[in-house]
């Protein structure tokens, strides 16, 4: 195959690099771009969501093109001691439509998907198949790499899209079931559980189990018969399975930054994604993140490619100083409270104002915000707080293959 010239090659057409790639298209119709993703589709499997408060306008404007869900009365939480709702709009987009709404949009040559990059360098990309795309400007957006430079524990997650035979009844989303059981220390050594629900139509629904771990370890028979058992309570048994997604993200504690940065940077490469440390530490959430990104990125796509690497260089250092205080939440959670009370962090927590939780969620906690959650009574022993606040976390450990973050997967079953 012959040699091509690109203004942007972007490998990895996640959520990070198919925002991008959207953004950049909308602002430079005119460049020569390539997004090179190993995946058969744009966006892996799964399902992403986000609360009205994290985009802007633009932000908004940049998913037109996509099919998504919204839902406008806002959502519920739940917790042995505190049921609520807040009125924040919340809105789910499956990796499907992102994937043909940004189909939909770029040309069809830009989308180099079933291509694994192989080779990355400044100055272009190798392909598996020896094919080499020059460029001026090449985006790394590949997945997150879990490394001992980075301290915590994990996420872990199996969701289920199912279709009753009845309506469900279900009006709002529910952010985090907690009053659930929770995970006593054995086997997994404990954890925070919580059940994750999206009223998608009438008779669809999503459930998903979550529990935070201290090891990455995807329990698939002990999630499907908690799931089973939700679904059982709810009434919710009878109909046909559309999909499932599983999860093993990253929750942050602490780490060497440095050490990470120069671990997973390329020399001369502009990295944008979650492997970049572009990560809420407690939620690890990233659409709002992502999406800042990705119209930074269109913004100064005519900068010399050296200043657009040392732009992102800079904002991931500013992202990982401005998110010390969610570390130190983190911390909170996992180690000032035996696993099974540790849902009473959350539960506090939930009981504030609803400005605080949205700015919470999109990583963007004013000073007041920080001193207001950590203001007052702890609903944690004292001196296992102040111990908490200087016990750094287990380096993250790589997964074994079958509960890798990277095995994160939606099986669509229908
Ligand atoms: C199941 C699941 C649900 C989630 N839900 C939410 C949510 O609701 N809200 C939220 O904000 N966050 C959510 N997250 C967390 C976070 O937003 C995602 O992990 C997000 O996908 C990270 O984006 P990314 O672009 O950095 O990486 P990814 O989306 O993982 O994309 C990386 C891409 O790079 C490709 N790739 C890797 N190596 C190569 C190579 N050599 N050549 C070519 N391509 C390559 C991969 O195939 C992959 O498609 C969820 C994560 C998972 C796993």
């Amino acid at each position: 195959m012959s040699d091509s010239t690109f203004d942007a090659v972007i490998v990895g057409g996640g959520l990070s690099g198919g925002l991008a790639a959207l953004a950049l298209y909308k602002a430079r119709p005119d460049f020569r771009l390539a997004v090179i993703e190993a995946g058969k589709t744009l966006g892996g499997n799964h399902r992403w969501s986000w609360f009205d408060s994290d985009l802007d306008d633009r932000g908004r404007a940049l998913l037109e093109p996509i099919r998504k869900t919204a839902w406008t009365k806002g959502y519920d939480v739940s917790f042995p001691n505190l049921k609520r709702t807040l009125h924040t709009g919340y809105t789910s987009m499956a990796s499907g439509d992102f994937h043909e709404g940004i189909c939909r949009v770029l040309p069809s040559e830009a989308l180099l998907l079933g291509r694994k990059a192989t080779d990355i360098k400044a100055s272009g990309v190798t392909l598996d198949d020896g094919t080499r795309l020059n460029a001026r400007l090449v985006i790394d957006c590949r997945n997150f790499q879990p490394s001992p430079h980075l301290r915590g524990g994990w996420q872990v997650f199996m969701g289920r899209h199912m279709r009753l035979n009845e309506p469900h009844g279900a009006e709002h989303p529910v952010i985090m079931d907690a009053d659930v059981e929770q995970l006593a220390p054995h086997g997994n050594g404990g954890a925070y559980r919580f059940v994750y629900v999206l009223p998608l139509s009438e008779r669809d629904v999503f459930v998903e189990d979550t529990y935070y771990a201290d090891d990455p370890k995807l329990d698939r028979t002990a999630l499907e018969g908690r799931i089973d058992q939700y679904c059982h309570d709810k009434g919710w048994m009878e109909g046909v399975p559309v999909a499932h997604e599983t999860g093993v993200l990253p929750v942050l504690t602490g780490g060497d930054f440095d050490a990470y940065q120069r671990e997973v940077r390329l020399p001369g490469v502009v990295a944008i994604g979650a492997r970049a440390g572009f990560i809420h530490p407690l939620t690890s959430y990233t659409m709002p993140i992502a999406m800042e990104n990705a119209l930074a990125l269109a913004d100064k796509a005519d900068l010399p490619a050296a200043q657009v690497v040392a732009l992102f260089e800079a904002r991931a250092r500013r992202h990982w100083n401005n998110t010390a205080y969610y570390r130190l939440l983190t911390r909170f959670l996992f180690f000032a409270a035996d696993p099974e009370r540790r849902y009473v962090v959350l539960q506090r927590f939930y009981g504030l104002g609803q400005g605080l939780i949205e700015r919470f969620y999109a990583a963007r906690s004013p000073l007041r915000d920080r001193a207001r959650v950590l203001w007052g009574k702890p609903p944690v022993s004292i001196p296992r707080a102040i111990k908490a606040m200087f016990q750094p976390g287990k380096p993250l450990r790589k997964p074994r293959n079958s509960d890798s973050p990277a095995a994160s997967s939606t099986e669509n079953t229908a």
